[in-house]
């Protein structure tokens, strides 16, 4: 999309709002697809809970790719955008066995991450198999807000209790159809990914009705400049080789999975907001904008840096600013960025939106959640209106007094 088009939002559909460009979907789709290409059976499910707008879920389905769930809800999501239950896996971390029952009788891929569940799981449902989540204890980069495959991690059955998942497995009759790892979200280091990998077809070798192994996710992609992004080609080469080794050894064909969420949506999405007011004090400049962490917490959450234009001045002077929001609580974007002169009014875009930014996005100062808009054949289309007084009070009871 060129400034114009993403102009041309807001005025349509008014500021702060989101964008997502089905285009860069697709090209994310295709290089992780092409990437993978020696590999007979692959199956790509993205991760819903980046970006879980029910026209996005559709789109992507429309390239093949199933869904990757948390939660029930997400579930159901995917059920509503047309995605056979087959094609959904639903990957939950500490969640109620009454959820985990509910969501089985859905028919889509279940995926236990702990030992007391599975062996609720396997001795009231025997005849359902399900995916075993592994923690491999495999630090893939990042910093430790994001690496999951370490030590003292919540995710996954540790490695070294492979002997126990057996010895439930045998016990109850269960079968396992998967077996499936997600190290965290940056995955910087390709050895270390097929080193973790390593770890996954040792523990699949334990179980002989598998029907996939899950990889997850984990690829990185850029932010701001000089940031290294996953070279998911050379990993597609290497895992490809070696994982048609594994399935030679196997003695079956098996499914290569992933469960990308970033990878897919983080690019295509723009985040657009309006400057109301620039600030000048002492020190700094600040543009404040019509938004804040209740509706992207990434900067102030994990420190994660969005490059940030100003699309309606693009050949402005450039000057140092600290872009903040309008809410009452810190809530600083950048600080002391390079940015093309802002003025009131002026339309900034912040890029990567499209993953974890609106999903995480709140009602904190009684603030609405901004509109959604999908950008389609060069076409912008609505797929959430933004928020009414009414969402803010639906499910109050006032009470009399
Ligand atoms: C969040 C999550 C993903 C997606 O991670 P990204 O970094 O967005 O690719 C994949 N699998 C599981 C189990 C997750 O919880």
């Amino acid at each position: 999309m060129i400034d114009q088009n993403l102009l041309s939002v807001v005025q349509d559909f008014g500021s702060p709002v989101y964008v997502y460009d089905t285009e860069i979907m697709r090209r994310q789709y295709d290089r992780l697809q092409n990437a993978f290409g020696k590999v007979k059976q692959l199956r790509i499910h993205y991760a819903v809970k980046a970006l879980s707008n029910i026209s996005v879920l559709k789109y992507l389905h429309s390239l093949g790719a199933g869904m990757d769930t948390v939660s029930i809800q997400e579930v159901k999501l995917a059920i509503e955008a047309g995605v056979p239950p087959q094609e959904i896996i639903y990957t939950p971390n500490g969640v109620s066995m009454q959820e985990i029952e509910k969501v089985a009788k859905f028919d889509v891929r279940i995926n236990i991450d702990n030992l007391s569940i599975l062996e609720q799981f396997g001795t009231q449902h025997p005849e359902i198999p399900v995916c075993i989540r592994i923690n491999p204890h495999v630090m893939a980069g990042g910093n430790t807000n994001i690496s999951v495959g370490h030590i003292d991690s919540k995710f996954g059955i540790s490695i070294h209790q492979l002997p126990l998942i057996k010895r439930i497995v045998e016990n109850t009759g269960m079968r396992v159809n998967g077996i499936h790892m997600h190290t965290g979200s940056d995955i910087l280091d390709i050895d270390v990914f097929l080193y973790a990998s390593e770890i996954l077809f040792k523990a699949a070798e334990e179980f002989s009705d598998l029907e996939f192994i899950d990889f997850g996710s984990g690829f990185k992609v850029p932010y701001k400049e000089g940031d290294i992004e996953t070279n998911v080609e050379e990993l597609g080469e290497k895992l490809s080789t070696r994982f048609n080794e594994f399935c030679k050894t196997y003695g079956r064909e098996l499914t290569l999975a992933f469960e990308p969420g970033k990878f897919l949506v983080s690019e295509a999405g723009k985040f657009l907001v309006q400057v109301n007011v620039v600030k000048q004090t002492t020190s700094t400049v600040f543009a404040q904008v019509d938004s804040g962490f209740n509706h992207l917490i990434r900067p102030m959450l994990y420190g994660s840096q969005h490059l940030i234009s100003n699309i309606s001045n693009p050949e402005g002077r450039e000057r140092f600013y600290s872009v903040t929001g309008y809410i009452c609580e810190t809530d600083t974007f950048a600080n002391n960025r390079r940015i093309s002169e802002i003025r009131e009014g002026d339309i900034l875009a912040f890029n990567n939106a499209g993953a974890y930014c609106f999903t995480m996005s709140s009602n904190y100062n009684s603030r609405f959640r901004p509109a959604e808009v999908l950008w389609h054949n060069g076409e912008a289309r609505l797929i959430r209106e933004r928020e009414t007084f009414k969402d803010l009070i639906r499910n109050q009871k006032m009470l009399s007094f």
